[in-house]
């Protein structure tokens, strides 16, 4: 394990960053001091509380960037990051940089990222910049279970000091090959999972409007070739996973509006490299218009459902007979399995 340095900063104190910078307060030494910035005072209020004299609240990127030796960013969309990194005179390049390590963790386009990286190459010569978004959402932030996608390769001089801090909050670590890799893997994963989501919505709604229990077919898919996490773990229909965010009116989980940021920046980097997309107008256009329907705005992505027109509604519409119980059936499936090995 790498020895990490004694003055941590961090920009970006929302749903994911709090939580991040949480674990690694937690889990590093009192002598281990935080500089953060976030431009609501009460999210840094927060931390600074949590932390008592070992969070220090800065008024600038750049302050930050003088009174730290690492410096983490997690902030919403390429707009923000230029401005926290190279908004003149209060961002983090009109810092003395130094060999200071910059990672940002949020997931923008990678023409942003390569950027600041170029602006940190050309101006602080001896300084590194790493894309290093991440998956697993405000949960994995929570629990340190986040995986990261970093924009390296793995003979890269920095990687066991970035694989020690980064592990006090996430569970993997991709180096993805080089600069802006980490972005790329982040945009591909979540354009998959995205048309998964709508997949599953439109394939249920078939299944449930012919008269099909949408346990029954959850079950089937769980043992078929439609299997996937987004059915298994996060089904887009209410009432399949208990814990699932439609079953609890799609709070919680990843916003809509996000998923259309990362869908749209994934369509724009398949341009930009040359590659049709079948899917990908479609798939957008679906995400635009959830984000912009108020019964669907500020909800976890998988709200697609309700967007398409899904039955919310379905319980009480099937026989008693019908109406499998979905852990026991999968207890039995999973028996049969065993048994025929
Ligand atoms: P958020 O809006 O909750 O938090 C962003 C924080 O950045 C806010 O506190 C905001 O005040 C602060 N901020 C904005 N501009 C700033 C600036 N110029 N200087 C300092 N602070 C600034 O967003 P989030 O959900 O934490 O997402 C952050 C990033 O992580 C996004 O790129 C998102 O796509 C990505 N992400 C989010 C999730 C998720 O489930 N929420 C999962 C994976 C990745």
């Amino acid at each position: 394990m790498a020895t990490l340095p004694k003055n941590i900063g961090w920009i970006g104190l929302g749903v994911m960053g709090l939580p991040m910078a949480r674990n690694l307060l937690q889990k590093t030494k009192n002598d281990t001091h935080f500089c953060v910035y976030d431009v609501s005072a009460d999210s840094m209020k927060q931390l600074v509380d949590e932390g008592q004299d070992r969070v220090h609240a800065c008024s600038s990127s750049k302050d930050v960037a003088d009174k730290s030796d690492i410096i983490l960013s997690m902030v919403p969309e390429g707009s923000h990051v230029r401005s926290v990194y190279l908004t003149e005179s209060a961002g983090v390049m009109a810092s003395d940089l130094g060999s200071k390590i910059l990672i940002d963790c949020s997931t923008i386009d990678t023409g942003t990222s390569l950027d600041v990286r170029s602006a940190t190459a050309t101006q602080h010569p001896k300084a590194s910049f790493y894309d290093a978004p991440v998956s697993g959402g405000a949960i994995g932030a929570s629990k340190a279970t986040l995986t990261f996608m970093l924009g390296c390769s793995t003979t890269d001089p920095n990687l066991s000091l970035l694989t020690t801090l980064l592990s006090y909050m996430g569970s993997n670590i991709f180096p993805c090959g080089g600069p802006s890799l980490g972005l790329t893997a982040k945009l591909c994963n979540n354009y998959c999972s995205g048309l998964i989501a709508i997949a599953v919505s439109e394939a249920m709604n078939i299944g449930m409007a012919s008269g099909m229990d949408p346990r029954v077919l959850a079950n089937v898919f769980h043992t078929s070739t439609a299997q996937s996490v987004i059915c298994d773990d996060w089904c887009p229909v209410p009432g399949i996973c208990p814990e699932a965010p439609a079953s609890k009116g799609y709070q919680g989980g990843f916003r809509v509006q996000l998923m259309k940021k990362d869908f749209g920046l994934a369509v724009d980097t398949a341009e930009r490299v040359g590659v049709k997309l079948a899917m990908g107008e479609s798939g957008l256009g679906v995400y635009e218009g959830a984000s912009a329907d108020q019964k669907c705005k500020d909800l976890d992505s998988r709200v697609v459902f309700r967007y398409l027109g899904g039955q919310e509604e379905w319980r009480g519409k099937f026989p008693e007979e019908v109406e499998l119980k979905r852990d026991e059936t999968r207890a039995l499936l999973k028996k049969a399995r065993e048994a025929s090995k």
